[in-house]
């Protein structure tokens, strides 16, 4: 199979994970998610006793030498994601965590930790990594490009259920806010901020099923794989 790297970036809840995931493992090839990164690095900064709006400490952690080592592994195909060797994958999904995710990801000094990562994943191996600026900065020369994006009230609504379903105590609204105020940071951040590659393909999952999606991506995919 010849090596192929595809970037799946776009706003929170428009289904990019499990999307990623199912195309992934239906083509044989590996899922990277970016957000879990962020979301380990805003545990450790949460664990060292910075509050969202401290940037220059966050900066400062990373440069030191406490900086954390973030590591992937893969755990019967699963993406299990380390903290100084500890597995807190389940750890890091929390609104809390979002939130922290999108504190530090605004840090420059966080991206360029996270920047050579992430790439020499895409070098080694063929990846289908997802994230908010994998298409722009981390992999511009990707060779599938993908945005994938629905309409903010679909997109709370999916995630609500997720959580939901996982025993959070969570409402609607409280995701819905929650998801506006990550978008627009994520979106007017001065450093990778979200937004569409200029060759990269829409993919809008508003009126689509979740097998819809993943037919719609998948297909995408087989075409440059081909
Ligand atoms: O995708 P997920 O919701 O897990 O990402 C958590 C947060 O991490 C996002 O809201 C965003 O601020 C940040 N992130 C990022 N760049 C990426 C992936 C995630 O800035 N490539």
């Amino acid at each position: 199979m010849k090596h192929i790297a595809v970037a799946i970036d776009g706003p929170s809840g428009a289904g990019k994970s499990t999307i990623a995931r199912a195309v992934a493992q239906s083509l044989g090839l590996i899922y990277v998610d970016t957000g879990a990164m962020y979301r380990t690095i805003g545990l450790h900064v949460s664990r060292a006793g910075i509050q969202p709006g401290e940037p220059d400490k966050v900066s400062e952690l990373i440069q030191s030498a406490d900086a954390p080592a973030v590591s992937l592994t893969y755990v019967e195909g699963e993406q299990h994601v380390l903290l100084n060797g500890e597995d807190v994958s389940g750890l890091i999904r929390t609104p809390e965590m979002s939130r922290y995710a999108s504190f530090v990801s605004a840090v420059p000094e966080v991206r360029a930790f996270l920047l050579n990562t992430q790439r020499d994943l895409a070098k080694t191996t063929s990846v289908i990594m997802d994230g908010r600026d994998i298409g722009t900065v981390i992999l511009p020369d990707a060779d599938v490009k993908i945005y994938l994006t629905a309409a903010p009230e679909a997109r709370a609504r999916r995630r609500c259920d997720e959580l939901l379903e996982k025993g959070q105590d969570v409402t609607y609204e409280q995701i819905l806010a929650d998801q506006l105020r990550r978008d627009e940071a994520d979106m007017t951040r001065a450093e990778a901020p979200l937004r569409q590659a200029e060759d990269a393909v829409l993919v809008d999952t508003s009126e689509l099923t979740l097998e819809q999606s993943i037919e719609a991506v998948g297909a995408i995919v087989r075409r440059v794989m081909e």
